[in-house]
């Protein structure tokens, strides 16, 4: 955290994170770095609403402890929890809110992925959000993401990796490779919590075929 003068500066990075993968670290640990952040929070949605009915999640407690571990060893990364403590529905407005009162003086920035981005007009109290904080779109190299009409954003470039939690759940399900795509203490968690239908060997498999 800072010392002296200057605001401590907190990145918040939600999402659902089922599960957490190379995609959502790069972007944090890059975000964090060309913005100065103190910390960068992953925080994990108790109840998504914009993806409720379209799929089965995993539970709020898994998923909370996948990103934990993704973290564990990443300076200025942290694992958030205050979604899933407040219970309900997450709404980054109340989160920003909340952070607020437990950080007084923080200067807080959203941080958003393309798709998040060019749908904040869909969030919940997005005016909250906005004036809340400092809104921060993830661009890929060369490629700026189509953002809302008369809003502030600050843009920042972070290689793109072309992976997805969708494309991840699917590669579970009929045993394609995860290796470089999910860190392994996130896979330690997978196997050891048996989500989405890992065996608990899931690892000493592909260990396995590696040595
Ligand atoms: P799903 O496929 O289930 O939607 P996801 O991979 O998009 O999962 P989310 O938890 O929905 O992950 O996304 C959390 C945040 O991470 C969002 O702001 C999203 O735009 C961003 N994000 C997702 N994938 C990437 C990626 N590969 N690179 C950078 N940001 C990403
Ligand atoms: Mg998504």
């Amino acid at each position: 955290m800072s010392t002296g003068a200057a605001p401590t500066r907190i990145g918040l990075f939600g999402g659902t994170f089922d599960p957490p993968h190379v995609g959502h670290l790069v972007t944090a640990v890059n975000v964090g770095h060309a913005l100065s952040l103190d910390v960068v929070i992953l925080m994990v949605a108790n109840l998504p609403w914009q993806k409720e009915g379209s799929r089965e999640l995993t539970d709020a407690a898994d998923r909370l402890a996948m990103v934990e571990a993704a973290v564990a060893d990443v300076p200025g990364i942290v694992a958030g929890r205050t979604e899933i403590d407040a219970g309900g529905p997450s709404y980054t407005a109340d989160t920003l809110a909340r952070l607020a009162g437990e950080h007084r003086g923080a200067e807080l920035f959203t941080i958003m992925g393309a798709d998040a981005a060019a749908g904040l007009l869909s969030w919940d109290r997005y005016e909250e959000v906005i004036a809340g904080s400092t809104l921060v779109a993830v661009d890929r190299p060369g490629a700026q993401v189509p953002l809302p009409d008369g809003i502030e954003w600050i843009r920042v470039e972070v290689p793109r990796l072309e992976v997805s939690s969708t494309d991840l759940r699917s590669r579970f399900a009929d045993g394609r490779p995860l290796d470089y795509l999910v860190t392994r203490p996130v896979l330690e968690v997978i196997a050891e919590r048996s989500l989405y239908g890992a065996r608990p060997d899931l690892w000493s498999r592909s260990d396995a075929v590696r040595t």
